[in-house]
C-alpha cells in the first residue's frame, strides 16, 4: 500500500500534470526511479546525441549511466579528461538532439523555475536542443509560482552551492544573500511558462525526493 508522502505526491502530480500539458509541455508521473528511468529512455530516439549540464536528478535515476552505455552519442562533460574538453562538452550540449535537465523548482500551475551560473543548462532548455527532457523529484513542486521562485532562490541555489563553496555569502551560511559576488552561481533566473513547439520539453516527475 502506498505511503502517506507517496499518496500526496500521486495527487499533486495529476494536478501538475495537466498543468504542464495545458502549457504544450509533454509530462508523465512515475512513482519510482525505476519507472522514471524506463520513461525517460523511451523518450529519447536511439542514436541521438544527448547532453546535459548539472542533471542531478537525472543521474540519481541512473540515467545519465544508461545514456552512457546505451545506444546513443552522449556528450559527456563529467568524463572529460581536460577543462578544454569539460567546456567543449558544455557548449556543444547546448544544441544536442536530446538535452537533459533537472528543474530548480515547478508550480503546480505549470511553470519551470531554473538558476544558472553559467547559462548553459538555461540555453539549451530555452533554445539550442531538438527536444528538452526534464527529470525532477515531487520534492521541487510548489503550490505557486512566487513559491517556486523563493524555493530556487533560497533552497536550491544556497545548497547548490555546497557543492562548489566558493567566495560566496550562501556557501558559508547556507543562506541567500543576493550577492554580487564575482563567483555567484545566480546569474540567470529563468521561467519557462510555455513550450514551443509543442512536446519539444517533456517532464518525467518521480514520486520521490531528488536533486537539491
Ligand atoms: S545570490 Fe549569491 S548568496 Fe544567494 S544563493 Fe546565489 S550565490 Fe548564494
Amino acid at each position: 500500500m502506498a505511503s502517506p508522502k507517496n499518496l500526496y505526491y500521486e495527487k499533486r502530480a495529476e494536478f501538475l500534470v495537466k498543468s504542464l500539458r495545458s502549457r504544450h509541455f509533454d509530462a508523465v508521473y512515475c512513482a519510482t526511479k525505476e519507472e522514471a528511468l524506463q520513461k525517460a529512455l523511451a523518450w529519447i530516439p536511439q542514436g541521438a546525441t544527448v547532453g546535459w549540464g548539472g542533471a542531478k536528478s537525472a543521474a540519481e535515476i541512473g540515467l545519465l549511466d544508461a545514456v552512457r552505455k546505451g545506444d546513443y552519442v552522449a556528450i559527456d562533460r563529467d568524463t572529460a579528461p581536460t577543462k578544454a574538453d569539460f567546456d567543449a562538452n558544455t557548449r556543444k550540449a547546448i544544441t544536442a538532439d536530446v538535452f537533459i535537465s533537472g528543474a530548480n523548482a515547478l508550480a503546480l500551475t505549470g511553470e519551470m523555475v531554473n538558476i544558472d551560473g553559467l547559462g548553459n543548462r538555461v540555453a539549451a532548455v530555452i533554445y539550442g536542443a531538438k527536444e528538452v527532457l526534464i527529470i525532477a523529484g515531487m520534492n521541487k513542486v510548489c503550490d505557486t509560482l512566487e513559491d517556486a521562485l523563493r524555493r530556487a532562490r533560497t533552497v536550491a541555489a544556497p545548497m547548490n552551492e555546497q557543492r562548489f563553496l566558493g567566495d560566496t555569502p550562501c556557501a558559508k551560511t547556507g543562506i541567500c544573500a543576493d550577492c554580487k559576488s564575482e563567483g555567484c552561481i545566480c546569474n540567470h533566473i529563468v521561467i519557462t511558462r510555455h513550450g514551443r513547439p509543442t512536446g519539444r520539453i517533456k517532464f518525467v516527475l518521480v514520486g520521490e525526493e531528488l536533486g537539491m
